[in-house]
């Protein structure tokens, strides 16, 4: 079943080069012909990361209960350029944009490093980088592209003098409990530890690495399971934030 699964997801690939090489190829972000990412929408992903929980539901700061919020850093705002960008890497035509968003991850990475060793005081312990869980339909498919992102990231963390590994070990619910009622779901965890994660292992450092956050319920829910097995989630990596109404971040 796995080699049958590995074997359409080849086919797939395959198709969707030869299907890059027969229809004319713009770039992702503004249909600019014959680039897969023209010179202006690079320079969209060449800043700094920005802090953004506070524009959040669930990662911000809270007085009431007292709640410190997980520092959040992204590179851009989930809209205009950025946003086409994001959901053509996500779909099966582009995948002409996977090593512009690997390279993408490493910088990330090198950027964040200097601000999680100020993060974690003390010894530095050894740093595991975690993708956000997808969906069960996305891994029957094969398209994780956030383990993608999150290896670069730790690639790019580890060039910074972090010990780093990756574990793709977030889950969502079992694709049975789709079949559930909304209410049931709902009950239902967000998210799981996959079969057979040593929960040992979770018991250092953790940075979080997700595509997109909006509420930032998804990585709440990875940092309530995470803190459960013993893990310091100290913070998450995004591409992109949903700015909130009057963004002050992303102006
Ligand atoms: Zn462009």
């Amino acid at each position: 079943m796995r080699v049958l699964s590995a074997l359409v997801a080849t086919c797939r690939d395959v198709g969707s080069d030869l299907t890059s090489l027969l229809l004319p190829l713009g770039c992702a972000g503004c249909g600019t012909w014959d680039v897969v990412v023209c010179r202006r929408c690079r320079g969209l992903w060449q800043q700094r990361p920005r802090r953004c929980e506070s524009e959040t539901v669930y990662l911000a700061a809270q007085d009431h209960p007292a709640r410190p919020g997980l520092p959040v850093w992204a590179l851009a705002p989930y809209r205009g350029g950025p946003r086409r960008m994001v959901l053509s890497w996500k779909g099966r035509s582009r995948t002409d944009l996977r090593p512009f968003f690997a390279a993408v991850g490493y910088g990330l990475g090198v950027a964040v490093g200097g601000e999680l060793t100020r993060l974690l005081t003390g010894p530095a312990p050894p740093v595991l980088v975690l993708p956000a869980p997808s969906g069960w339909r996305r891994r029957l498919r094969r398209q994780l592209v956030v383990a993608d992102l999150a290896r670069a990231v730790g690639a790019g963390l580890g060039s910074t003098g972090h010990r780093v590994d990756v574990q793709d070990v977030l889950r969502t619910p079992d694709a049975s409990l789709h079949r559930l009622g909304a209410s049931a779901r709902r009950t239902s965890r967000r998210v799981r530890l996959a079969r057979r994660t040593d929960p040992r292992s979770l018991r250092t450092a953790v940075v979080l690495v997700d595509d997109v956050v909006t509420t930032g319920a998804t990585l709440a829910a990875c940092r309530t399971l995470l803190r459960e097995h013993g893990a310091n989630v100290a913070g998450a990596v995004v591409l992109a934030a949903t700015p909130g109404p009057g963004s002050a971040t992303w102006q």
